[in-house]
């Protein structure tokens, strides 16, 4: 009797608790490749991600696809920048008519201003890339509560690789020389990078890269880049070249890069993560900036 009790226990436990393999993944699309490794190192292999702008792709100007409602519609979450990132995004929500909730990862970061526009690329300072892994951490236990204790530890381990990665940026930034802590990018999107490491960066084009610069916006910058020194352009993997060769080409300035901006690289490319893409870009910036 005692024997067969336990054995029902034991049975009652099983079916209580299901193996993790057992239960269904949470899906979860992300608007931009770099969201997407965030999700994927707080989920882990409980999460299914999809994308919606791949690697090197431009979120400010994304047409979605038709097989985007469809992805949305599948979805428990997604997960967006915010602060008018994706302005296209809204309406394929509506129109995918499914009940994904949509989760900001941006929440809580202060937005810097340039002019009238918000700043966007909260993502190029890494303190702030820990704010989006905790806003996405919180969003996935929501989601799925029974996974919680996988998505807080996963959380907390890439929370230490952030970490170690902000004190490399800080390392690396020290080895340049502070007058030559200045640099020409094509799109303003490393705001937040000069404000938390101190570099500084001057663009052609603001905030988003939905327009082309007039020739008085490059006439403007080729006499900043005379006027500061600044001893190098860099391209980026989302913007068209031929913009930073024509003032490299009236400056004289080397041309440095390319830096990785908005979006990651395909898997073997230069920037595959996140972490991928900080060191690219500190590396690329040390060895064009340094004596
Ligand atoms: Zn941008």
């Amino acid at each position: 009797m005692r024997r067969l009790s336990l054995w029902l226990i034991c049975s009652l436990l099983v079916i209580a608790a299901p193996p993790v393999e057992a239960r269904a993944k949470l899906n979860v699309v992300a608007s931009f490749s770099i969201l997407g490794d965030f999700v994927r190192n707080v989920g882990g292999d409980r999460v299914n991600v999809t994308t919606l702008v791949g690697p090197n792709g431009d979120v400010h100007v994304y047409t979605p696809a038709p097989e985007d409602a469809k992805r949305i519609a599948d979805a428990r979450l997604v997960v967006i920048n915010g602060l008018g990132l994706e302005g296209w995004l809204p309406r394929l929500v509506q129109a995918s008519g499914g009940k994904a909730s949509v989760v900001t990862a941006t929440k809580g970061i202060a937005p810097r201003n340039l002019g009238s526009e918000i700043d966007p690329h909260a993502w190029q300072s890494v303190l702030n890339a820990k704010v989006y892994v905790s806003n996405i951490g919180k969003a996935l236990e929501a989601a799925d509560p029974a996974d919680a204790e996988i998505f807080r530890a996963n959380e907390r381990r890439y929370e230490e690789k952030l970490d170690e990665l902000d004190r490399e940026v800080r390392a690396a930034v020290e080895q340049i020389p502070p007058q030559r802590r200045k640099v020409i990018s094509t799109h303003d999107a490393f705001g937040y990078f000069a404000a938390e490491y101190g570099i500084v960066f001057i663009a052609p084009l603001g905030v988003s890269t939905d327009a082309e610069p007039s020739a008085r916006d490059i006439a403007a910058i080729v006499g900043q880049i005379r006027a500061a020194r600044v001893p190098a352009v860099f391209f980026e993997n989302i913007t068209d070249p031929r913009l930073v060769r024509q003032i490299a080409s009236e400056t004289g300035v080397k041309i440095g890069g390319p830096l990785y901006s908005d979006s990651l690289s395909p898997e073997k490319g230069d920037a595959p993560t996140y972490i991928d893409m900080v060191r690219h870009n500190i590396k690329a910036l040390t060895s064009a900036l340094a004596d």
